[in-house]
């Protein structure tokens, strides 16, 4: 009988498409995957140390599987992600019981480190990625996606920035891009497997090729500025099959009028702009190392709306983010209500070891103020998206079928290509993937209603796992 595994991801899409990858290296090595953590033959915890308590919450989880793991001594457990990359050997200080505990630049190790540890516990944490695809990113990897029409795409990893809250430059390292060249054959066989929409990832998209450019100026070729992000666009967007593509997340600092163009005049390129603000007060935004004014910010968001038709704007923001004051806030809420974003992610400021922010402790927030600040800001991202989301009823939407609503099975959620989500009623079971046209009755904050007029596409994707990306 074959092995079992289960994987519990926290944090970003950057770790969910790793876990994608480790899936996808635990069946290459003919392990299947497990329903729960209780039955699994091998538990990874895939962590990010992005979100707030991710310590107490891993170590929450460490307990219940000890308990687990007493019953079971043969269970193996593994530590994965970049919490295991800033804490190293601290995990198995803290939990004797884990098994593997392993970084973000060796992902592609998973099976082989799991293999190893029947004869005895092992960390290993590599303080960068080796210089081959294959150890670099996850995308080169074998691959169980949970859907079969759509993938992600890693284009970079790492970051070059030094954002005063943010960890991902110490655990993930410096920007490395993956050459255009492959990514795109990627791309083809992804298309080639029924994949219709790709979503191209990175912490700083936008700054694609940087260092592809400085590799070779080092080594005394004459380099143009070449490949761009917006390069990667029109070839990806060129690839047969490929419907839709996405992209998260644009640094605003970077966001290049070729990047703006390239969205206009790219058909797969989807009308939908996640641009992180963070906030709205100049005096903030320093503080933070962001490298952009609120009124440069809204100038590239206005050159972006000018170029792209009916586009859907999301973002990011930190509310409380230390030393700001009720007049930095007010700011933030002033940009945020002339964005008009469609959805924003906020977020109550909290230290992450390890980061400039979190030795501003003198400079905190009161929590009082701070959580009604978050109310506040909430209410004048809701009053947009509602608006948004109004201005819909009565249209007819072309929505990408993502499968039955989790509340109601009778009714189907799809995606719009400005990534607002469509529910419907439907008595034909269609397909993820499959392509249908809505008419749009009723529209909420987060969600639009309607009725289905007609299938447009079938699904192309047939085959499902594992697949190897190259
Ligand atoms: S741009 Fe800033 S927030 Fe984003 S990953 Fe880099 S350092 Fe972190």
């Amino acid at each position: 009988m074959s092995r079992s595994y289960f994987i519990r991801t926290y944090g970003c899409q950057m770790n969910e498409h790793d876990t994608e990858r480790i899936a996808g290296l635990l069946e290459a090595d003919g392990m299947a995957s497990a329903d729960d953590m209780e039955s699994a033959d091998v538990v990874v915890l895939n962590t990010c140390c992005i979100r707030e308590n991710a310590d107490n919450k891993l170590y929450g989880q460490l307990g219940h599987l000890k308990r687990l793991k007493q019953a079971r001594p043969d269970m193996q457990i593994a530590v994965a992600g970049c919490l295991a990359q800033k804490d190293r050997g601290l995990i198995r200080e803290r939990a004797d019981h884990v098994d593997v505990v392993f970084g973000t630049h060796n992902v592609y190790r998973a099976a082989e480190l799991i293999g190893a540890a029947a004869g005895g516990p092992i960390v290993e944490i590599l303080e960068e990625a080796a210089e081959d695809d294959r150890s670099s990113f996850p995308s080169a990897l074998p691959v169980r996606r949970d859907a079969p029409y759509a993938a992600w795409v890693t284009i970079q990893v790492g970051c070059d920035n030094s954002c005063a809250f943010c960890i991902v430059p110490s655990v993930r390292g410096a920007e490395i891009s993956r050459p255009m060249d492959l990514l795109v054959s990627e791309v083809a066989a992804l298309a080639a497997d029924g994949v219709t929409e790709v979503t191209l990832l990175g912490q700083n998209v936008n700054s694609y090729g940087r260092d592809l450019q400085k590799g070779r100026r080092q080594a005394g070729e004459r380099v143009s500025l070449r490949p761009l992000f917006a390069d990667l666009l029109r070839a990806v967007g060129a690839v047969d099959g490929i419907e839709r593509v996405r992209f998260t997340s644009p640094h605003p600092k970077d966001l290049r009028p070729e990047t703006i163009e390239a969205m206009a005049e790219v058909p797969a390129v989807c009308e939908h702009l996640h641009l992180p603000l963070q906030s709205g007060s100049d005096r903030v935004l320093a503080a933070m190392h962001r490298g952009y004014t609120a009124e440069r910010y809204l100038e590239r968001l206005r050159a972006v709306r000018d170029a792209v038709d009916d586009l859907a704007v999301s973002t990011d923001i930190i509310v409380g983010f230390p030393g700001e004051t009720e007049d930095d806030f007010e700011q933030t809420l002033m940009v945020a209500a002339e964005a008009g974003y469609d959805s924003a992610f906020t977020f109550v400021f909290s230290p992450r070891p390890g980061t400039e922010a979190a030795d501003m402790v003198g400079q905190y927030c009161d929590p009082d103020e701070v959580r009604d600040r978050f109310d506040r800001l909430r209410a004048v991202v809701e009053r947009s998206s509602r608006r948004g989301n109004q201005a819909r009823i009565g249209r007819r939407e072309v929505v990408v079928v993502e499968g039955p609503s989790k509340r109601d099975p009778g009714v189907l959620t799809g995606r719009t290509r400005q990534n607002r989500l469509v529910h419907f009623p439907s008595a034909q079971k269609l397909r993820p993937g499959t392509f249908a046209a809505v008419d749009v009755t009723e529209s909420g904050v987060h969600h639009l209603r309607g009725e289905m007029a007609e299938v447009i596409a079938q699904p192309r994707w047939r085959t499902r796992i594992p697949v190897a990306a190259l």
